[in-house]
Formats: structure tokens, sequence, C-alpha cells
């Protein structure tokens, strides 16, 4: 298949009037979970979805979608008063009449497609993040015959001013103010000495085990890293932008929750264009092949120069635990 040469700006767009969305639900103290007994879900990720969504079916009306929310959840499980919010802050943001019925059909458009082009959406990825007022992501990646050659993420909360913008295709990664201005090309860190090595992972306790990410960086003689915990897929952008050098992301060990495609298609898209790797923990790329979630033990993000380092150390820790 020939590469494929994709016209982002609609998405860049997109991304910008999710991110306003998400801040004016943040602004007017909009924010509260539904979506029980699973994980958290706002109105801001249904707002956000909606208008990614819309976008891409304008813009790309064949392709197919893979997200996170839908429709029927948007329907089932938000109470009215909150839809209407919904319904209102779109229409302000996308300066047109907005119903009902066009968010749930943006909310499902594309869905269940199965097509050798499938764009994957995580409205607001690291959501106890975006609660918390920490960091969060709208993040959308391409695949291609499901390998992730293309994305998209919004940074909202990224520390530069009035966050970044993070895309990438055809093996080239950029970086850009979300608000617009200078376009600037990012590569990952040349840093491999383990004295200046930055290691990232999650700021939420259920979401990984850090107590076996310090076993492994300590075998993996990075015990002196300097450790950063950020939610979000903004880990991926910070490793693509040359700002760390590993992501480390190993499950509790009683864990059984799959990783999610949404959760890692656009961030490892965007590593890898940057120079990075992106891998399974024993070095086996990342499987997007088949429906919503992968088939992996754990994520290794690096620049490459620290990577099989790493594997071995997980190799080790791995045969202790036994
Ligand atoms: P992070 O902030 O990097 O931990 O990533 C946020 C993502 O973690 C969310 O979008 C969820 O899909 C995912 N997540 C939520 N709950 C869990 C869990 N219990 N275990 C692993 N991942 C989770
Ligand atoms: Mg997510």
């Amino acid at each position: 298949m020939p590469p494929v040469t994709l016209e982002l700006q609609p998405l860049f767009t997109a991304v910008r009037q999710a991110a306003e969305l998400c801040r004016r639900v943040q602004d007017a103290h909009l924010v509260s979970s539904d979506k029980e007994g699973q994980e958290p879900v706002t109105i801001a990720d249904y707002g956000s979805q909606a208008i990614i969504s819309r976008a891409l079916r304008r813009a790309y009306p064949d392709d197919g979608i893979l997200a996170e929310e839908s429709g029927e959840q948007f329907v089932n499980l938000v109470p009215e008063d909150r839809r209407k919010t919904v319904v209102a802050l779109l229409s302000d943001i996308l300066g047109e009449a907005v119903r009902q019925t066009d968010v749930v059909a943006w909310l499902d458009h594309g869905q269940n497609r199965v097509t050798e082009r499938l764009w994957v959406i995580d409205p607001i990825d690291g959501t106890k993040g975006f609660l918390a007022l920490r960091s969060y992501v709208i993040a959308v990646g391409f695949m291609l015959n499901r390998q992730p050659v293309a994305s998209v993420i919004g940074a909202p909360a990224h520390p530069s001013p009035g966050g970044m913008l993070f895309h990438s295709q055809s093996g080239v990664a950029y970086q850009q103010p979300l608000s617009g201005g200078l376009l600037k090309r990012i590569h990952v860190s040349e840093r491999s000495e383990a004295s200046g090595i930055r290691a990232l992972e999650s700021v939420e306790k259920s979401h990984t085990n850090h107590e076996r990410m310090a076993r492994v960086r300590a075998a993996a003689g990075l015990g002196d890293a300097a450790l950063t915990r950020i939610d979000s897929m903004e880990k991926y952008a910070r490793i693509a932008a040359g700002e760390a050098e590993l992501y480390l992301r190993l499950p509790r060990l009683n864990s059984t929750r799959p990783f999610m495609i949404w959760d890692h298609a656009a961030g490892t898209a965007l590593v890898q264009a940057a120079g990075g790797r992106v891998t399974d923990i024993d070095g086996s790329p990342l499987d997007f092949s088949e429906g919503r979630a992968l088939r992996n033990k754990g994520i290794i993000v690096s620049n490459g120069r620290i990577h099989d380092r790493v594997i071995a150390a997980i190799g080790q820790v791995l045969t202790q635990e036994e």
C-alpha cells in the first residue's frame, strides 16, 4: 500500500475546539463523572469525542473510527440536564445549532466499520487527571492496516503557556503551541548515560505498579533517574519531544485489565515518528491488530538508546517475581 498523506488541519481545529470545551467544563466546575463501576467519564469526554468525530466525518467520511465513548452511553448514562449542557457547549463552540441527535450521530459515526484506515480517538485521556486539574490529553491516532502511523495530540495542561499540540505523520513529529504559533520538529533525546536519564510513569497507583517499575529501573542501572509522574499520553509526547528518555507502564500483579488501543495508538505513532521505540516488555511490537484491546504485558517507551537494557531488567525482575 502506498504511503498515505493526511490533511490534518481539520483535526488541529477540532482538537483545539475540544480543548476549549474541556477548559470551559473545568472553569464552570461542571466536572463530575459517570460510567459507574468502570472508569470515570465526564460530559467533556462526550463533547470532545463529538467534536473530533464530526470533523472526521466531514474530512474523511469513509474512514473507520475506534473511539472510547458511544452515543448509547451518552443517552443512557448522562442525565438529561447534563446532556443539554453538552449540546449548549457544542453549539457555542462550533458556532452552529446543534441538536442532541447530532451529538449521538457524531459519537457513533464510523464505529464498527472494518476499514484499512482507522482513526482512534481518546477524547480525554487521563480523565482522572482532568478531574483533579492535572494533565490530560485529547488524542487522535490514525492506523493504516492496524499500524499506528499518524497522530494529533492536544495537551491543554502541558507546562508551556496555553498547552501544546503535537502531531506526526510520514515518520516526522512536530509540536506547536495549542493556541497556534511556531511549528517545531521534535526528536527523542540522545541521552544514554544512566546519570542523565529522566523517567516518567502514571500518577494513579491503580493504573500501574510503581514498586515494580522502581525495581526495573534499579535493575537497569537507572535507579537514580529523575522520576516524574504525569497523567495521560502526555508522557509519550514528553518522550517524543526529548524531555524524558523512559516511560514504563507495568500493570499491577493481579491486574486483568487489558491495555486499550485508544490509550496508546496516537502516542506510539508520535514517539516512533520522533525516533523513539515503543514495545511490549519483551521488546516485541505492540499488537494493535484486533478489536479494542492490545494483548501485551506492559509497555516500554523510550528514546531507543536505553530500550534494550530496560527489556533485560524487566526479564530479571519477572524472574525474581516467579
Ligand atoms: P495514565 O494517566 O497514563 O495512567 O493513563 C490513563 C489511562 O489509564 C486511562 O485512559 C485509562 O484507560 C487507563 N486506566 C484506567 N484505569 C486503569 C487501571 N485500573 N489499570 C490500568 N489502566 C487504567
Ligand atoms: Mg485514556
